[in-house]
């Protein structure tokens, strides 16, 4: 059984980075104006995209369906507002390969109109969890701390699994993202009633919530909505502010003291974490019927006038956001999706919000000053003393670099977060998370063609097998005929024998009784 540590552990390494917090607190939790066009991209989450409902011209009302779950591990995607699709293809979408994907195009009505009036529940802990689980499904609930996992899968540990504690991450550990703690302090009774739906579904028998100790406020609150639930099953703990302790192995390592195992899931150790942002959106879907149309988003960093979180609707131009709240400032330098530390760079503003935005970054040239020119690494190994993994990152980085693919995950590059505590602290400046991105995509991209090529040759050695097998039927066939033709042709020359033979007796027996009339009429002449 895990147990909760009385005192949470330390987590390995990690870095006391400035929160940047506050700026965007100054405001309370406010909805961003809908856009007159919004494009939706058709993946927004982890899995095979979602298809295409809605062709050019039709009209959607808000919450209407516009494309269907493709698999299992798939989220269906829903209109944000109501209106007119003007187009479904491919458009550009924040990613940071700054490719385009398929999206569908909404031009609003301006009537934000439903679909159908949304049909809750009073009593979600009366129902059976699969029926919770299809109805987070059906919502396109993904996990919205940044990774875009469905939740519904996460939901279902599986008949083989017990879940002995349920973690919800309230650890917003990144600098200048505020978003959860925003969402825990406006709507704390939301999050908790989400908390314990999501308890109910998994029938976790713990759960912790888990919080930075930078975050008073959103504690108080949380405690204030746990008091009003009347559930003294679900613990609030305060984990040390430090960088990233929001990582979903590290907060499960700094609740329990236990690791999750190399390559492996929480639910190996019978642990399952969800985002506080994602509960909230399951007490939504749930209580009351709403699919996963908006989010809260951090709009933040120096080359922001007036910096504060946002309830934006996905598929919202991020250049609408940046006006709502007070535009560029002069210092703006670059803009970025995410946090400093594992946030992407983004080539334009016009490009939408997704169901995974947490956070739109815009810094000033100090806040995020130009790459240096990497060095030659010294081998000083400060790069290892801070990683959250107890990874070796300059290992990593010379067998990334020397596309030493075997070693490189020798040395667990899956188990690396990507949370770039190696790169900051590195005196040479070399890009190291880069070289892992780099060593990742590499060997995704060779297992897919790997994958393709034994679908191949799997194909081929059917395809023999087939015409070989055909072959032998044909054999077998002819042979089969042959016997069936031959079968008759016996028959005949035994018939043809026998009437021979016949024909033989019956000639002999002429000639016997010829022979014997002959001898018969002799004697009479002799007498
Ligand atoms: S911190 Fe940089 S220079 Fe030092 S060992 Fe790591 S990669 Fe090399
Ligand atoms: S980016 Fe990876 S290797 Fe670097 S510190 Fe983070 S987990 Fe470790």
């Amino acid at each position: 059984m895990v147990k909760l540590l009385d005192k949470p552990a330390r987590i390995p390494g990690g870095l006391h980075l400035d929160a940047h917090k506050r700026e965007s607190l100054r405001q309370p939790l406010q909805a961003a104006p809908v856009p007159e066009l919004l494009t939706v991209p058709l993946s927004q989450h982890i899995g095979a995209p979602a298809e295409a409902l809605v062709k050019p011209g039709d009209r959607v009302g808000k919450g209407q369906p516009i494309a269907r779950a493709s698999g299992y591990v798939s989220a269906p995607v829903h209109a944000p507002t109501s209106g007119t699709v003007t187009d479904v293809g491919d458009f550009p979408v924040p990613h940071p390969s700054g490719l385009s994907a398929p999206c569908v195009r909404i031009h609003s009505d301006g009537e934000d109109r439903w679909f159908e009036e949304p049909a809750g529940i009073d009593n979600p802990f009366s129902l059976d969890p699969a029926v919770i689980r299809h109805r987070v499904r059906a919502a396109g609930i993904v996990g919205l701390g940044g990774a875009g996992f469905p939740t519904s899968v996460k939901l279902n540990a599986g008949p083989e699994r017990r879940v002995e504690l349920l973690v919800i991450n309230a650890a917003e550990c990144e600098p200048y993202i505020s978003c959860d703690e925003a969402l825990m302090c406006a709507r704390p009774l939301e999050v908790m009633q989400g908390i314990r739906i999501v308890a109910h579904a998994l029938q976790a028998e713990q759960v912790v919530i888990g919080i930075e100790d930078n975050m008073p406020d959103a504690m108080h609150c949380l405690q204030k909505a746990l008091e009003a639930c009347g559930d003294d099953s679900i613990h609030i703990a305060a984990v040390p502010t430090l960088y990233p302790a929001g990582g979903e192995k590290q907060l499960i390592y700094a609740l329990t003291g236990e690791e999750v195992p190399s390559q492996g899931l929480p639910i190996d150790i019978g642990v399952v974490c969800h985002n506080v942002g994602t509960v909230a959106a399951v007490y939504r879907a749930v209580v009351a019927g709403e699919p996963l149309i908006s989010r809260v988003v951090t709009v933040s960093g120096g080359g922001i006038t007036d910096p504060r979180n946002l309830e934006v609707r996905i598929g919202t131009p991020i250049e609408t956001l940046i006006e709502a709240c007070g535009g560029y400032t002069p210092e703006v330098d670059r803009l970025l999706m995410g946090g400093p530390m594992m946030g992407f760079s983004l080539l334009s503003d016009s490009l939408p919000v997704i169901k995974t935005t947490n956070c739109l970054l815009a810094t000033s040239a100090e806040e995020t000053p130009p790459p240096q020119p990497a060095l030659p690494c010294i081998r000083c190994g400060k790069c290892s003393e801070v990683c959250p993994a107890r990874l070796l990152p300059q290992q990593l980085y010379w067998y990334a670099r020397a596309r030493d693919f075997d070693k490189v995950q020798d040395y667990s590059l899956f188990d690396c977060i990507e949370c770039g505590c190696c790169a900051h602290v590195c005196p040479s400046h070399i890009p190291l998370v880069q070289y892992y991105r780099y060593a990742k995509t590499e060997i995704w991209d060779m297992e897919r063609q790997r994958r393709k090529s034994d679908l191949a040759r799997r194909r081929h050695e059917f395809r023999l097998e087939r015409l070989e097998r055909e072959k032998r039927e044909l054999e077998a066939r002819r042979a089969k005929a042959k016997k069936a033709l031959d079968r008759p042709k016996a028959g005949n020359a035994d018939a043809k024998k026998a009437e021979i033979e016949a024909a033989l007796a019956r000639v002999k027996a002429r000639k016997a009784g010829q022979a014997g009339a002959d001898a018969a009429g002799a004697e009479q002449e002799k007498n």
